[in-house]
């Protein structure tokens, strides 16, 4: 169990449960980052008292340390600002749950003072899985993930050796346009988009649910944390979201991870394991829970996942370019600047002309980065 945390993007759906566990837990906050929502930050900031807090934005930073003058909080900005919450010596873990590949050199800083990384930033893995899983074993950094599907396969493969695991099945609600064409998603909204069935999430996640590219990001990130193939991952459509994710034994053994869908739970696990503590969630009651089923995907009506799932399978900067180039097409499409169905198009075109752009190193893991955003912002 951890004592100390930094919550990196704390204004966020993650966050604030980070912070809800944190308190549930009595765990200390060290430090807060946001990107520009200070009202919030300072709610947050005034409860929690971290010594430190940075705020993304220059502007907003500026407002903040006023607002919070009469504190002894330190206040940072800018990516230095996040670098520093990322690496405060108090902290002994960092939840990273900033969305988008800002994530990226944060988390890196924070696995190089070996603290345990909450990890809840999927493009941090899908951007640069090689090297932020290279850099985690250098430096004996635990990684434990805060995504749900990666908290069940990571659950299920606890006390496993290497050899024993056959296959992971990773499972996947459908999001709330499953079954659609293509044609029939033309003018959907980003209200529409973002109303999931089963899980409370951020804007930006809960349209990659819809479209199904979150899919695909944890189909890469799943590759990366447990250092698997593409071929040993299916996916499973499953629409009631209670199985989280399953793996299979190399005899057969299906082992499956279930629980209420409330993010708090995997959020809270991060924090405590390897022990495990009550939480403040609902049990799941089997006399009530009725017809669990599981469908294979259906790639026509899911172009962003089977995008991502080539994107897995050519490695080099495919994927991060995949990532960067979804990352600001859903932005744009939040803003009404973008049909829902020119998200693919927008995340399939950087990828037909960036994707064979080669990656040894994080440099050019954010020059690829760059050049997808730049290519959505000139041609969509
Ligand atoms: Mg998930």
């Amino acid at each position: 169990m951890v004592n100390v945390l930094s919550v990196l993007g704390s204004t966020g759906s993650i966050g604030r449960q980070t912070l809800a566990a944190a308190e549930h837990l009595g765990l200390r906050v060290a430090a807060l980052t946001a990107q520009r929502k200070i009202d919030l930050l300072e709610q947050q900031a005034r409860q929690f008292q971290p010594d430190f807090v940075a705020v993304y934005d220059e502007a907003a930073a500026k407002q903040f340390k006023i607002a919070v003058a009469d504190t002894s909080i330190r206040v940072g900005s800018g990516i230095g600002g996040l670098m520093e919450a990322a690496t405060l010596h108090q902290a002994d873990c960092v939840v990273t749950a900033v969305s988008g590949a800002i994530g990226l050199r944060p988390t890196l800083a924070a696995i190089d003072e070996r603290k345990r990384i909450a990890l809840a930033n999927k493009e941090t893995l899908v951007c640069a899985g090689e090297i932020v899983m290279r850099r985690a074993k250098e430096k004996g950094a635990e990684i434990v993930p805060v995504d749900s599907e990666h908290s069940a396969i990571f659950q299920c493969l606890m006390g496993r050796k290497p050899g024993e695991l056959h296959k992971i099945l990773l499972t996947g609600s459908g999001g709330p346009f499953r079954g659609k064409a293509r044609a029939e998603l033309e003018d959907v909204t980003p209200e529409q988009a973002v109303a999931h069935p089963n899980w409370s999430m951020g804007a930006k996640i809960s349209v990659d649910s819809a479209t199904m590219m979150n899919k695909g990001l944890e189909f890469i990130e799943a590759m990366h944390l447990f250092a698997v193939t593409p071929d040993d991952i299916t996916v499973v459509i499953h629409p009631q979201s209670v199985i989280h994710s399953m793996v299979e034994l190399c005899d057969g053994t299906v082992i499956a991870q279930l629980g209420v869908p409330d993010m708090g739970l995997p959020i809270q696990l991060a924090l405590t394991y390897p022990e495990r503590c009550p939480s403040m969630f609902e049990h799941l009651d089997f006399y009530k829970l009725r017809d669990l089923t599981f469908e294979a995907p259906d790639y026509e009506k899911t172009p962003c996942l089977r995008l991502a799932m080539d994107c897995a399978r050519r490695g080099g900067a495919a994927a991060c370019v995949m990532s960067a180039a979804n990352e600001v097409a859903v932005h744009r499409f939040l803003r009404r600047e973008l049909g829902y169905n020119r998200i693919y198009d927008a995340a399939a075109g950087a990828v037909e002309k960036l994707g064979a752009l080669p990656c040894p190193d994080l440099d050019a893991v954010l020059a690829a980065d760059e050049a997808a955003r730049a290519y959505v912002r000139e041609n969509f």
